[in-house]
């Protein structure tokens, strides 16, 4: 049998070239190229002052199964195979956690031939993006607790304050916390939380402002909590936004590094799909179309997570779209969903194939809703057998949806050529792309028109906390805000159990959150959790670093 190397393998077998020469390989000016190290660079984009406005493809993915199913080692694939036909093509993707690095998920940069390098560096600490979004966001918190200690001029109720702590890691023992214990000298108790950081809003405003300016300014509109008589008292109030920039003007600038086969990759931003809006900084989307004719970009998880959040909230405030769409799916996601258990995933079974690919079929149809044709990619794993991609092939056919059988983790780019190709074909045809809502709608209302549209619900239930929240935004004149579900990956309802394409449910949601700087509005939907916990055997457990400093058992 074949030996497979794992990731980490593979990318410290690579050869990776200086970044001076990717940069300047991508047209960027050599002025603007600020090398961390020898390969990564952050790229001042105020000297990046091309007039090119390159297409966009967005890369989503049918509902993943717990192990990720390939959206990443795709869009690096499909970008190096545009760039084996000689296009003129750039990534642009997300940062990784540290969460799911050493919790469950994985990293964030690929795998097999179709990797983001240097991979290890990507995983860990990549330029101090998340550190500095996680000073940012505590040192406002600090800024609040210390308001409050000398004096409160603000009236800020201590019972109200939203605003929570961060640190970039599964740690479910700081979900709730009491803070300022221990006596007058010890500041103002009250009952706090932390959140993972890629949920925070520092990170949706770093990603969702279109420069510095604009990130000052949304930063100053952040809501942080509500005075005594409930009035919203905002970053502004405080007076820190110009510090909370100062903190981040150096992360701000995206990060530049590049595929195995020496595509250039911006990779910059992180926030989740399932708990944030789930797509790399508009900063870093629009640098790589001002240098590169196509722009391959993720948004996290499916279409009913990342894609739409791109489409409602990151196109409208970047004023792009997508002028292509790529489905990742896989067999063993498609036999998941139709009730195969994990660890039978690498025997063929059909028969599971028919009901599974109704998960994809909805995907499908839920891309269509915003009038962009989707291709789909079906990554393929060395598992799957003859007689169940026929399966899949037959079905896209009889659909009229366009899929290519894609090899890339295997061979790299020249395992994408079928799909790089079928994608030129939509980019070359004129696409009708349209956002699923009218912001002019109330909150209530939009929300409602997710669930039944995106997720075939048959209704929205608002708990009374959240109802309650309806009536706050509507007094505050938030209703303008799109919204950012915050909803289960692994099923298009609120229950993580309900695979493949559930129908005859309600979606709950649980709890509001107004976003006011990033400008959206969080729905918390069913059991979903802003902090998430370490598994029982966390990834951790298989990482160590060698006498010579290299990694070990980076996935
Ligand atoms: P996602 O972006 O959907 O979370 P990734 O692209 O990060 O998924 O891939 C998750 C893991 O699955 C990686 O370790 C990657 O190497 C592995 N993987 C992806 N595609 C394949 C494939 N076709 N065969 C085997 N392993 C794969």
């Amino acid at each position: 049998m074949t030996k497979y190397l794992s990731d980490l393998e593979i990318a410290n077998q690579a050869t990776v070239r200086p970044i001076l020469e990717i940069a300047e390989e991508a047209g960027i000016p050599a002025d603007a190229v600020e090398p961390y190290g020898h390969f990564k660079a952050k790229i001042d984009t105020s000297k990046v002052t091309t007039n090119k406005e390159g297409k966009i493809v967005l890369v989503t993915a049918m509902s993943p199964t717990p192990a990720g199913e390939g959206k990443s080692t795709v869009t690096v694939g499909i970008s190096d195979a545009f760039k084996e036909l000689g296009k003129s093509v750039m990534v642009a993707l997300r940062e990784p956690s540290l969460g799911p690095v050493f919790g469950m998920k994985g990293g964030a940069t690929g795998g097999g031939r179709a990797q983001v390098l240097p991979m290890e560096e990507i995983n860990l600490h990549f330029n101090g993006d998340l550190h500095a979004i996680t000073t940012a966001n505590n040192a406002l918190a600090a800024f609040i607790d210390n308001h409050i200690y000398q004096g409160n001029q603000l009236n800020i109720d201590p019972r109200r304050v939203e605003w929570k702590r961060v640190i970039d890691m599964n740690d479910r023992t700081l979900r709730q916390v009491v803070v300022g214990l221990g006596g007058p000298f010890k500041g103002v108790p009250r009952e706090d939380g932390f959140d993972i950081t890629v949920a925070s809003e520092i990170m949706a405003v770093f990603c969702l402002s279109n420069n510095i300016t604009d990130l000052k300014e949304n930063l100053g509109k952040m809501t942080i909590g509500y005075t005594y008589d409930r009035k919203p008292v905002t970053v502004k109030d405080l007076g820190v936004e110009g510090a909370l920039t100062l903190i981040l003007k150096d992360a701000l600038k995206p990060n530049l590094v590049q595929t195995i086969e020496g595509t250039p990759a911006l990779i910059h931003g992180g926030p989740f799909a399932n708990i944030a809006h789930g797509c790399n900084s508009i900063i870093a989307t629009k640098t790589a179309r001002k240098l590169a004719d196509i722009v391959v970009t993720e948004s996290g998880f499916g279409s009913d997570l990342g894609a739409e959040k791109f489409m409602d909230i990151k196109a409208r405030k970047a004023d792009i779209k997508p002028d292509a769409i790529v489905v990742v799916a896989t067999i063993r996601a498609l036999k998941m969903h139709g009730g195969v258990a994990k660890t039978e995933l690498s025997n063929e079974n059909v028969e599971s194939l028919k009901s599974g690919i109704q998960n994809l079929e909805k995907h499908i149809e839920n891309l269509r809703l915003f009038g962009v044709e989707p291709v789909i990619a079906l990554n393929n794993f060395v598992t799957d057998t003859d007689a169940e991609r026929e399966f899949v092939q037959n079905w896209a056919k009889e659909q009229g949806v366009k899929l290519a059988l894609t090899e890339v983790w295997e061979h790299g780019g020249k395992g994408g050529v079928e799909l790089a190709k079928l994608v030129l074909e939509v980019l070359e045809t004129p696409q009708d792309f349209k956002h699923l809502y009218d912001l002019s709608m109330p909150v209530e209302e939009k929300i409602r028109t997710i669930v039944q549209k995106i997720y075939g619900a048959d209704d929205v239930v608002f708990a009374e906390k959240a109802r309650k929240q309806l009536k706050t935004i509507a007094d505050n004149g938030w209703n303008e805000y799109p919204v950012c579900m915050a909803k289960t990956q692994y099923s298009f309802s609120d229950d993580p159990k309900k695979l493949g394409r559930p129908t005859g449910f309600n979606v709950t949601i649980r709890e509001l959150i107004p976003k006011t700087g990033a400008g959206f509005i969080v729905a918390l939907t069913g059991d979903i959790m802003t902090m998430p916990g370490l598994p029982k055997e966390p990834a951790a457990l298989k990482m160590d670093v060698d006498a010579d400093g290299n990694a070990v058992g980076l996935f």
